[in-house]
C-alpha cells in the first residue's frame, strides 16, 4: 500500500490568520460561456503558478484536523498541500495527494467540492469565497504530470493474481494499490477502453480524456493487464476466475443500466437514454462499442429530464452539440436537485433552462412519428419521506404540454444482475446493490471484494475511488501479505 511520507511539518504556528483573511479570492479562470459552448474542450482553465500560490495563501490552516480534510472523502491533507503550494513546492504538494489518492488529478477537477472540501472551508464561511482547493490539486498533480511525470512504485512480486472486473474509479484504484504491494493485476471490463464512467460517461469539457489516459498509461507501466469487450457473467463467470488461478476477485462493476421513465410514448425516435447521449456524442468512434457508432440525432429543442449530474452533462452537450433551446425538466424543485450546484450554474450561464416541480407524463409523436412534443404537469412539494428528501405531489388538472424534437432520460442509474445472478454466495438489496462490509468491501463470498456504486448506488468517483483503495487493502490482508 502507499508509504507515508515523512512526518509533517504541522506547525503553522507563524501563520498570521488575520493578514491572510484580508486576502480576497481571485477566483478561478473561466473560458467565458458563448466560446465554451462552441466545442467540447475543459471549460475551467488551469491556474497558473503565481495564482494557485496566491489563491494557497488564503488557507489560514485551522487547528488539526481541518474541517476541509474532514469533508474530503479520501482525507487529503489539504491544509499541507497548500502550504507547499503557497511556497513553490508543487511536486512535493502533488505527492501529498498521491498518498491518500489514486486519482487527484481527476478528484480536483470533478468533485462537486461545494459540498466537499471547499463547503467545510472557513473561509467560504466568513468572507466571499472558499480556498479553491479543487483547482489547486488539479493545478499540483497537472504541474507533476509536465514536469516529472508519474511513476507508480511497484512492489517485490508476491506470486498472488487479482481479477479485477470493471475498470471505472473503483476498479482503477483497487488496482493502483494492488500492484504496489506487489500482485499480479488483471482488469476485465466490459467496454472497449478502461475509465468506465469517466471516458464513457463524463464529458469532456468537465474532465478531458486525456487525464483519464494518462492514468491508465501509469497503471500499464506498473504492470497492470486490461481485459477489454469483455463482459464478465454470462460465458465467463466470477468461478471460471478463481478456476483459472485467481486467488481474489474485485467487483466493481458501478450502476450501468439507465432507468426507465414509465410513461406512454418513452421509445419514440428523438428520445434517448443518458448514457447512449452521452456517449455517442461525447467518446471517440475508435472507443465505442460498434453498436455504439451511429451519430446522434440532436435537434433544435432539447428537453432534458433528471436533476442529477448526469442531467447538467446531457444540457451542456446538447448545447454543444447545437441546439437553439435546452431545458431540464425536473419533478422538484432546485434545493432538493441531487446534482452539483458547480455544473447547474455552469449550464445555465451556458444558456440551459431550468423547469423546476414540473413532471412528464407523455410524449407526443408528431406528423412524421418523431418526437413533437411533451406532456408536462405541476408537482408541488411534501413532506420529507425516509431519506430526508421532500416527497412531491402533482397538482391535479395542471397538465400542459412543451414542444421538444428530442429528450433525454437522465433519471438515475441501477446495477446490472448479470454478476449476482451468476455468481453463488454474494448478497444482494432490493435494489441489486451488492451487501458488503463497508470498512473492507468483503462480500459473503469468500475472496470477492466489492466498491463503488455497485454498493452504493449511483455517487461519487471519489467515494468509488476510496472504496477501490479499501477494498485493495482488505485484498492485501486476505492474500497474507
Ligand atoms: C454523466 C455522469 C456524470 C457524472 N459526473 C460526476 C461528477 O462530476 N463528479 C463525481 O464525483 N461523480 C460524477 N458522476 C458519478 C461517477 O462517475 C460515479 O460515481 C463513478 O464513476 C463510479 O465508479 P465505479 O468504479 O463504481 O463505476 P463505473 O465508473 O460505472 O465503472 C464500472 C465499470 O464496470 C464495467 N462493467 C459493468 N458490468 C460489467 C461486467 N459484467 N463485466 C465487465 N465489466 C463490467 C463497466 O463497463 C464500467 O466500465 C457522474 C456520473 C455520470 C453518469
Ligand atoms: S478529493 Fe475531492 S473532496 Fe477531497 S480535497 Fe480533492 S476535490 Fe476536495
Amino acid at each position: 500500500m502507499t508509504a507515508p511520507l515523512a512526518p509533517l511539518p504541522r506547525d503553522f504556528s507563524s501563520v498570521d490568520r488575520k493578514e491572510r483573511m484580508k486576502l480576497e479570492s481571485r477566483g478561478l479562470p473561466m473560458r467565458p460561456p458563448q466560446e465554451r459552448i462552441k466545442d467540447f474542450d475543459e471549460a475551467i482553465i488551469r491556474l497558473d503558478e503565481d495564482w494557485a500560490m496566491y489563491e494557497a495563501r488564503r488557507c489560514i490552516h485551522c487547528p488539526d484536523p481541518p474541517p476541509c480534510q474532514k469533508a474530503c472523502p479520501a482525507g487529503n491533507d489539504i491544509s499541507y498541500a497548500m502550504w507547499l503550494i503557497e511556497h513553490g513546492q508543487f511536486l512535493e504538494a502533488a505527492s501529498v495527494y498521491r498518498q491518500t489518492s489514486s486519482m487527484p488529478e481527476v478528484c480536483g477537477r470533478i468533485c462537486p467540492q461545494e459540498r466537499l472540501c471547499e463547503g467545510a472551508c472557513v473561509r467560504g464561511k466568513r468572507d466571499s469565497l472558499p480556498v479553491p482547493t479543487g483547482a489547486l490539486e488539479a493545478f499540483a498533480t497537472h504541474y507533476e504530470r509536465r514536469k516529472k511525470g508519474v511513476t507508480i512504485p511497484v512492489g517485490k512480486f508476491t506470486g498472488k493474481k487479482v481479477a479485477i472486473i470493471g475498470a471505472g474509479p473503483a476498479g482503477l484504484a483497487c488496482a493502483e494499490q494492488l500492484v504496489r504491494a506487489g500482485h499480479w493485476v488483471t482488469l476485465f471490463d466490459a467496454r472497449p477502453a478502461p475509465g468506465g464512467l469517466l471516458i464513457y460517461g463524463i464529458p469532456n469539457f468537465k474532465l478531458p480524456k486525456k487525464v483519464v489516459f494518462d492514468i491508465w498509461d501509469d497503471l500499464l507501466r506498473a504492470g497492470v493487464t486490461f481485459v477489454g469487450n469483455t463482459y464478465i457473467g454470462p460465458r465467463i463467470t466470477v468461478d471460471k476466475l478463481f478456476a483459472g488461478g485467481y486467488d481474489a476477485i474485485f467487483l466493481g462493476v458501478g450502476t450501468t443500466v439507465d432507468a426507465s421513465l414509465d410513461v406512454p410514448g418513452n421509445d419514440l425516435p428523438g428520445i434517448y437514454k443518458a448514457t447512449d447521449f452521452l456517449i455517442r456524442t461525447n467518446v471517440d468512434k475508435d472507443l465505442l462499442p460498434h453498436e455504439m457508432c451511429a451519430p446522434i440525432e440532436v435537434g433544435e429543442r432539447v428537453a432534458v429530464i433528471g436533476g442529477g449530474d448526469t442531467s447538467a452533462d446531457c444540457l451542456r452537450t446538447a448545447l454543444r452539440m447545437g441546439a437553439k433551446q435546452v431545458f431540464c425538466l425536473y419533478r422538484r424543485s432546485e434545493a432538493e436537485m441531487p446534482g452539483g450546484h458547480k455544473d447547474r450554474k455552469m449550464a445555465m450561464e451556458e444558456g440551459a433552462e431550468y423547469h423546476f416541480l414540473t413532471q412528464p407524463v407523455r410524449f407526443i409523436a408528431g406528423p412524421d412519428g418523431r418526437l413533437a412534443q411533451i406532456e408536462c404537469v405541476r408537482t408541488e412539494l411534501g413532506e420529507p419521506d425516509e431519506s430526508g428528501r421532500r416527497s412531491f405531489k402533482v397538482v391535479e388538472g395542471s397538465n400542459f404540454v412543451v414542444s421538444a424534437d428530442t429528450a433525454v432520460l437522465a433519471i438515475g442509474y441501477k446495477p446490472d444482475p448479470i454478476i449476482s445472478a451468476t455468481t453463488p454466495g454474494l448478497e444482494t438489496s432490493d435494489g441489486g446493490l451488492f451487501k458488503a462490509d463497508e470498512h473492507t468491501g468483503a462480500t459473503p463470498r469468500r475472496g470477492v471484494f466489492t466498491g463503488g456504486d455497485v454498493v452504493t448506488g449511483p455517487h461519487l468517483v471519489v467515494t468509488a475511488m476510496v472504496a477501490g483503495r479499501k477494498a485493495a487493502a482488505a485484498i492485501d490482508r486476505y492474500l497474507g501479505w
